[in-house]
């Protein structure tokens, strides 16, 4: 067979890296230059949008998301709601799952601008053994909570893969489903990790644009932008089930980052078809040592809820996932038009469902409810609240 010729590698390689999720962010000026998407955002009519939804709810497009996403959207949103909550009801049912947060470590290496962990922030830091994380673990499951979302800083040092496989291989018996978000990975640890019983991966981006995301990062492992970007592709690669997007709500423009998200989950529900993707909507909320008059794109409720819907008229099968972050109140006035997944009765300080005062909190939780009152709110919207995603016997089988 002859040698293919350095020309034939060399286009090879170029299709591959042509076809990364960076160099598509980079063809459609997603990741810098937004003027030109302000503007077309500016374009769109009223009637485009109506033409868009007059169209079968629950493909992705970006120039429909575009339209969804616009300001001129804004006045349709009562029927994007009734499409989407129609949408997600056909393919979700009446449920939504219930999980809680396990923080596992305070100490972080990274500078991040927006948040409370940041290694310049100086505050009685924590980190929990297996043995507390166990003991935090328990007080979760006697709450009901079946998935189970284990959240750390990077802080490599002590909450290894080592650390994170054995915790898992403990917690197997007692959850059905087991989260991590923490910090980014190598496909070789996702696999161990995946082999251990960690079912799904969310990495926020925290935003696509270049720049922005330059000056919230000044230092630490996090400042790669391209090594970021590629968290997702290793996930999947490593077997993940869930693979969870998102950026962090108020850094940059809402509407173009939701349009960069949207490309990003085509592309990967376009390459790895066995993993599901979900989008989260964290909203940067008030914490230690982060003053909020440096954030100028926060969105109200409002943006919030065109956001969501946005999404799933254009990804049916996503899972949306809403956080404690939000208010009681938005969260009721929400929870049935689209979401498929929330937390409740979460503790952001490592070791705070043991011990409440213990160390300071990654960020303020909003929803101070019980999971039992989170429960009862649910089941007066006519949802099922579900604990239990599926059986840890059946994944067993399905293992490679
Ligand atoms: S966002 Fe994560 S990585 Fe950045 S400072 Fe906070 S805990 Fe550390």
């Amino acid at each position: 067979m002859p040698r293919p010729t350095a020309h034939a590698v060399r286009s090879m390689v170029q299709t591959h890296t042509d076809n990364s999720i960076g160099d598509i962010l980079a063809k459609r000026h997603l990741d810098a230059d937004r003027d030109r998407w302000r503007q077309r955002l500016r374009d769109v009519t009223t009637r485009d949008v109506e033409a868009v939804l007059a169209t079968r709810p629950g493909s992705y497009r970006l120039d429909k998301l575009l339209a969804l996403v616009s300001p001129a959207a804004e006045a349709c949103l009562e029927e994007m709601a009734r499409q989407s909550q129609t949408l997600t009801r056909q393919r979700f049912g009446r449920t939504i799952k219930l999980y809680a947060p396990l923080y596992l470590s305070s100490f972080c290496v990274n500078r991040c601008r927006y948040c409370g962990f940041n290694v310049e922030n100086r505050f009685e830091r924590t980190r929990l053994t297996i043995d507390e994380a166990l003991a935090d673990a328990e007080r979760i499951a006697r709450e009901g909570f079946r998935d189970i979302l284990l959240v750390s800083s990077e802080d490599r040092t002590f909450i290894t893969s080592d650390y994170l496989a054995e915790l898992a291989a403990r917690l197997r018996e007692r959850f059905s489903f087991i989260g991590i978000e923490i910090y980014q990975m190598s496909a070789g640890e996702y696999r161990r990790l995946f082999e251990a019983g960690i079912e799904g991966v969310t990495l926020y981006q925290e935003t696509y644009d270049r720049q922005e995301y330059a000056r919230q990062h000044p230092g630490g492992p996090k400042a790669d932008y391209d090594l970021r970007l590629r968290g997702p592709d290793d996930m999947a690669q490593a077997g993940m089930r869930e693979i969870g997007l998102g950026v962090l709500l108020g850094l940059a423009d809402w509407r173009i980052e939701t349009l960069a998200l949207g490309e990003h989950a085509s592309y990967l529900i376009r390459r790895y078809w066995r993993s599901h993707v979900s989008f989260s909507f964290p909203r940067l909320r008030p914490a230690c040592g982060v003053p909020r008059d440096e954030f100028p794109h926060l969105l109200t409720d409002r943006n919030l809820v065109q956001m969501m819907l946005a999404l799933r008229l254009c990804f049916a099968d996503a899972g949306l996932v809403l956080s404690t972050r939000e208010a009681a109140p938005f969260r009721d006035h929400v929870v049935a038009l689209g979401p498929t997944r929330i937390s409740a009765g979460s503790r952001t300080n490592p070791g705070g469902y043991s011990q409440a005062d213990r160390g300071e909190g990654q960020f303020e939780v909003s929803d101070r409810r019980s999971p039992r009152e989170v429960a009862d709110m649910l089941a007066r919207h006519g949802l099922e609240p579900v604990w239990k995603d599926w059986d840890r016997a059946f994944l067993d089988t399905n293992r490679p």
